[in-house]
């Protein structure tokens, strides 16, 4: 199994849960896999189809989804094909034969194809191995997203008594489950329930206040990367859209309202890295596999924490660090209000606004963000502090006084390792050509995290490219050559060497972080400043920047960058000794105690100076 893990997906470890389902699987068990968003879902029924003799049917409810999902098998060198509305009667009689002639491994199918009859007698003749139901919430009415051609399946089970089932969702609800089990007559099957918690993802809820220049400045953070913007309205989206544009941003609006083709081409270019910004209604996310969005952002808070955990499940499906960030003002509560007094049904009405209740808990919510929204799924979740959510990492003081405030990303005891962001660029770049050249979106070449591999372990030979993870030997044969020759090019021109990649038994989560030693980084300026000890107020100066800016680039330094000395700042704090003990009696370093504790004697801005030596 590992093998063809290596040989096909390039990847040398299995995620949690996927390995004991796969062993299950190949046992022709029945199983209901229920795990979160970019938990490696799909490898569950691809590997198993590689070992069956006979083919694997896959059942998904979005066209778009199917086709990129085909596009990123066919890279990796596995026969997959799908067939739904989209094609022409004969690009479908074409791929028929090709099925029966056994030349196909996997093959998707809309669940509207097994109302046909003609579909179902070409089906019964074939030697099906498995076949796997994705987004299995569909076919439940207790789901979020109830889909009524999902009831064809029954026929499917009816067809096929034997052939094991794998059913597949992200959603969890105990209802929904037992709903799948039954309507899809389920023989006798094991349940894997994997954790909900999505450890790259980090969790800020903001004021409202000031908004769009908070928002420029987390964009800024995030230029070129993929980024959904979430919005309350229609309208809200054309206008916020139309905001962005005028401020230089790639952004575009995406809502029910607007016409198909419009949707399309948008969402499209979204999916080709040509845009970076969506600004969306939730009309937008359901079909989109993309691995590598970085930032989402939610303008309005959404009307209940399932939608939202929904929402930003869309980031860092890669694993890579990717942020989540909310603008909360209780007046927002009203334009939620007014939907739910539309709501006839009183005990539909009352659920609403128990839900709303919770997601505003949610918001203002002074203690540990991720600990609330596991719990709110069932879940367990034992650390007092995640290291990851605004209020594990004290930031909201700072929120409340200072608009160019930036968050720093994420926070990890572990060291971080850099790549070198002028070649992951030229990667990216690479990536791109050939996305274009084959007609399918750049992050099924190589991920993300894939590349950042690249561009730090510089591999210099086939064998040692080989090594990265997303690399098995079809996209070594097809991508390997263009790729070395950069690495080798830019490896050669700075005086680097290749690193030796070890057999990492834990790349679960890449560990990876950009080289913020980078010419265009405001945080590299302000670092050389710093390496030279010069005051806060001299770089400020200096970069013609406030002082509280150059203090939030300091402690986003601190925070990602364990390399640099902030002691020599202590001789520019006055009573920098009766602001040590203070904090020193909190253990949590928030300011306001601090703060308050010194009498409100001294600025926040001192305080915060002196907390970076804390
Ligand atoms: P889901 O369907 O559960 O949302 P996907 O199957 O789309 O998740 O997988 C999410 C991402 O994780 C994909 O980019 C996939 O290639 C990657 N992935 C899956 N399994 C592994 C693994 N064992 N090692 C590394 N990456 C993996
Ligand atoms: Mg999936
Ligand atoms: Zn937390």
């Amino acid at each position: 199994m590992k093998q063809l893990l290596k040989n096909y997906f390039g990847y040398d470890e299995f995620r949690p849960l996927q390995e004991g389902i796969i062993k299950h699987v190949i046992q022709k068990k029945d199983s209901l896999v229920l795990m979160p968003t970019g938990g490696g879902k799909s490898l569950c029924y691809q590997l198993p189809a590689l070992y069956f003799k006979g083919i694997t049917i896959v059942v998904s409810p979005l066209i778009a989804l199917m086709k990129d999902q085909v596009d990123a098998l066919k890279l990796n060198g596995i026969e997959a094909e799908y067939i739904n509305s989209s094609l022409s009667p004969l690009e479908i009689t074409t791929i028929q034969d090709r099925v029966r002639a056994g030349q196909i491994k996997i093959l998707y199918i809309a669940p509207e194809r097994l109302a046909l009859q003609s579909f179902r007698d070409f089906l019964i003749k074939l030697d099906v191995s498995l076949i796997a139901i994705d987004e299995a919430h569909c076919i439940s009415e207790w789901g979020h997203d109830f889909r009524p051609e999902y009831r064809n399946l029954k026929q499917l089970r009816a067809i096929f008594p034997k052939t094991p089932f794998i059913a597949l969702t992200a959603t969890a609800t105990q209802k929904t489950r037992e709903d799948i089990i039954k309507q899809l007559n389920l023989n006798n099957p094991k349940m894997f329930v994997g954790s909900f918690n999505r450890p790259n993802l980090t969790f800020t809820v903001r004021k409202k206040q000031n908004v769009f220049k908070k928002l420029l400045n987390l964009l800024n953070k995030y230029k070129n990367e993929s980024i959904i913007i979430y919005c309350f309205s229609r309208k809200d989206t054309e206008n916020l859209a139309l905001q962005l544009q005028a401020a230089g941003f790639k952004a575009l609006p995406y809502h029910a309202g607007l016409n198909k083709d419009v949707r399309r081409q948008t969402q499209d270019q979204f999916i080709k890295d040509d845009i970076s910004i969506i600004v969306a209604t939730i009309a937008f996310g359901m079909g989109i596999d993309k691995s590598n969005i970085r930032l989402i952002v939610h303008y309005t808070f959404p009307k209940s924490a399932e939608g939202y955990y929904q929402e930003i499940g869309r980031a860092g499906r890669d694993g890579l660090p990717s942020e989540c960030v909310m603008f909360y003002s209780y007046s927002d509560r009203f334009k939620h209000d007014y939907f739910i007094s539309q709501i006839a049904d009183p005990s539909i009405k009352q659920i609403a606004e128990t839900k709303l209740g919770q997601i505003i808990d949610y918001c203002e919510r002074t203690i540990c963000r991720r600990g609330y929204l596991l719990n709110y799924f069932g879940e367990k979740y034992n650390k007092d502090n995640c290291n990851s959510c605004d209020n594990c990492l004290n930031l909201r003081d700072e929120d409340e006084k200072d608009d160019v405030f930036f968050y720093p990303q994420y926070k990890k005891e572990e060291p971080t390792i850099r790549y070198h962001s002028p070649l992951f660029e030229q990667l990216r770049h690479l990536r791109k050509r050939m996305a274009n050249e084959r007609g399918v979106p750049p992050y099924i070449i190589f991920s993300d995290s894939s590349l950042q591999e690249m561009s730090y372990y510089l591999p210099d030979s086939r064998n040692a490219f080989l090594n990265i993870q997303g690399v098995g030997e079809q996209k070594l044969n097809d991508f390997g050559y263009d790729f070395l020759k950069i690495i080798k090019e830019y490896a050669k021109k700075n005086n680097l060497h290749s690193i030796y990649i070890p057999n990492r038994y834990n790349r679960k989560f890449s560990r990876f972080k950009k080289d913020i030693g980078v010419n265009d980084s405001t945080y590299s300026q302000t670092k050389k400043l710093v390496l030279q000890k010069l005051t806060v107020n001299a770089i400020a100066k200096h970069r013609n920047l406030s002082e509280s800016t150059i203090i939030s680039h300091l402690e986003r330094l601190k925070a990602t960058d364990t390399s640099v000395d902030f002691s020599y700042l202590k001789n520019t704090i006055k009573d920098y000794e009766i602001i040590n003990e203070a904090f020193s009696r909190f253990s949590d370093n928030k300011l306001k105690p601090v703060f308050e504790h010194l009498k409100e004697k001294y600025p926040f801005e001192q305080l915060r100076i002196a907390r970076l030596l804390q």
